[in-house]
């Protein structure tokens, strides 16, 4: 049977963890690991947001493992190397880990691969990250899904695996080195997250689900796209860092009842849908971080000035200075307003789409590659829209999606005091009232 360790990444708990259940299964002894990248903190640019989260979501995942009897060593470093290392200092066998499809995670797998097989160590990879791994569904003749509608009929008809069950018992490693402690956010980011950002940590996850289900299935449908209301279930930045798998979403999901409950179901399940979609073009297609998915010949105009009022939420568009504003306070952005954001970035002003990705990634609490990329080329028509032209009216958006104007009241502070939709269009308000607000004229129209 032999000894293992179970490298977590982004996989952080012990509900539908298939790496976890299968070393509990196979070995007499595992060791539960961690490894803080500094390649990948390096990338990021440390952005304190998801740091908070990760440190949340690890603190949580170390006391449900203590709480089964085995530790959680956390180590610092090169993600490879200090596996490597633990294997050699306590003797193990086996590694068990989750697969995952970014370039950055393949390639840190085939090197322990291959460090692996040098050593006469076991890896074993488990597919978990998304219902469907990238790469099962294929269309005839492609070796990934393009369109989404075409992917999102072959995937509902797909059964998705059984969720692992938390194993039953866990045996500790009988000499395990030290666990080493947290580190304090100070210590790797001196920008601090705003306070009104979710928390991390796979209790919590289970927690925001339950109290999603209990109202949300049944308004989502009708109500995912408005702006001022919570119908969303908040749950992408569990998703992201593992602290829920999507197959546990969707086991929860088939018990609800009702016939709005099903229909919200079944919306709900194609928006994870969309999650699998995108991680099977990247995985595809590993250059889409940087390059487009399909060049368009398209030719960005450089301005830094819109390019700042943009990041700023000063644009003088209520709705997109309000997304925008949600974002820099919360570390997260509704839907329906990173939809209004992105055009107006790329179709309105006609700046580059990585601009754009990048703001989100470095502000993004739910920040994932696959899905910001997939999602901003497919605004700016770079990506798998097959109406790549489509432009999205900020004021039109605006009186359909929050049509008395609370989210903008909500987050822009300078209109807190216009009533009903007026908000939304500043510039038509008396000129006296107008240069009372202290609110910026917009930077370009204005539409109407
Ligand atoms: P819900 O509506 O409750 O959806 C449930 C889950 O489905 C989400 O948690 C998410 O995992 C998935 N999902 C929903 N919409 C999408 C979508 N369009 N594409 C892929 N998955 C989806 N989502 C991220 O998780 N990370 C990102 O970095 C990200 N960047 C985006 C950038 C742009 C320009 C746009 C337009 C969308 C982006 N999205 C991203 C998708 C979507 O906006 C968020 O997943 C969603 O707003 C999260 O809120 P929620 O959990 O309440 O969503």
């Amino acid at each position: 049977m032999g000894t293992g360790l179970v490298l977590f990444t982004r996989d952080l708990r012990i509900g539908d963890q298939p790496a976890l259940a299968a070393a509990a299964r196979e070995c007499d002894a595992i060791l539960p690991a961690f490894v803080l990248d500094r390649e990948l903190l390096r990338r990021a640019g440390s952005p304190p947001n998801r740091l908070a989260f990760l440190l949340e979501s690890l603190r949580d995942l170390r006391s449900s493992l203590r709480a089964r009897g085995v530790p959680l060593v956390l180590r610092e470093g090169d993600a490879v190397e200090e596996t490597m290392r633990l294997v050699h200092e306590v003797g193990l066998s086996a590694v068990y880990m989750s697969a995952d499809h970014t370039p950055y995670a393949r390639e840190r797998e085939q090197l322990l691969r291959r460090h692996c097989e040098r050593e006469r160590v076991r890896l074993c990879s488990f597919e978990g990250v998304t219902v469907i791994p990238p790469g099962s569904l294929t269309p005839s003749g492609g070796d990934h899904y393009r369109v989404f509608t075409p992917y999102w009929r072959a995937w509902s008809t797909e059964p998705p695996r059984a969720a692992a069950r938390v194993p039953s018992r866990l045996v500790a490693v009988r000499r395990p080195p030290p666990a080493g402690p947290l580190p304090g956010l100070s210590r790797l980011t001196s920008r601090t997250p705003p306070a009104a950002r979710q928390r991390g940590g796979e209790s919590r996850a289970r927690a925001q689900l339950e109290r999603w289900l209990r109202r949300g299935p049944a308004r989502y449908g009708e109500g995912r796209d408005e702006l001022g209301a919570e119908h969303t279930s908040r749950l992408s930045p569990y998703l992201h860092f593992g602290c829920l798998s999507p197959v546990q979403v969707l086991e929860r999901l088939a018990d609800v009842d009702g016939e709005a409950g099903q229909a919200g179901s079944v919306a709900f399940a194609r928006q994870l849908c969309w999650r699998d979609f995108h991680h099977q073009v990247l995985a595809a297609r590993p250059d889409m971080p940087h390059a487009d998915y399909r060049p368009r010949g398209r030719l960005w105009r450089e301005d830094d000035d819109a390019a700042d009022a943009w990041r700023e939420g000063m644009t003088g568009y209520p709705i997109v200075d309000a997304g925008m504003r949600q974002l820099a306070s919360e570390g997260f952005m509704h839907n329906r307003a990173r939809l209004i954001v992105a055009s107006f970035l790329t179709k309105t002003l006609g700046l580059d789409w990585r601009l754009g990705a990048a703001r989100f990634a470095s502000l993004l609490v739910d920040a994932d590659v696959a899905n910001n990329v997939g999602n901003w080329q497919w605004v700016a028509g770079t990506g798998n829209d097959t109406r790549p032209n489509r432009v999205l009216n900020p004021l039109r958006q605006a009186r359909r999606h929050d049509p008395d104007g609370a989210y903008v009241r909500r987050y822009v502070s300078e209109l807190a005091g216009v009533d009903g939709p007026a908000v939304h269009e500043p510039w038509s308000l008396p000129p006296a009232r107008r240069r009372g607000l202290r609110y910026p004229e917009p930077i370009v129209g204005p539409y109407s």
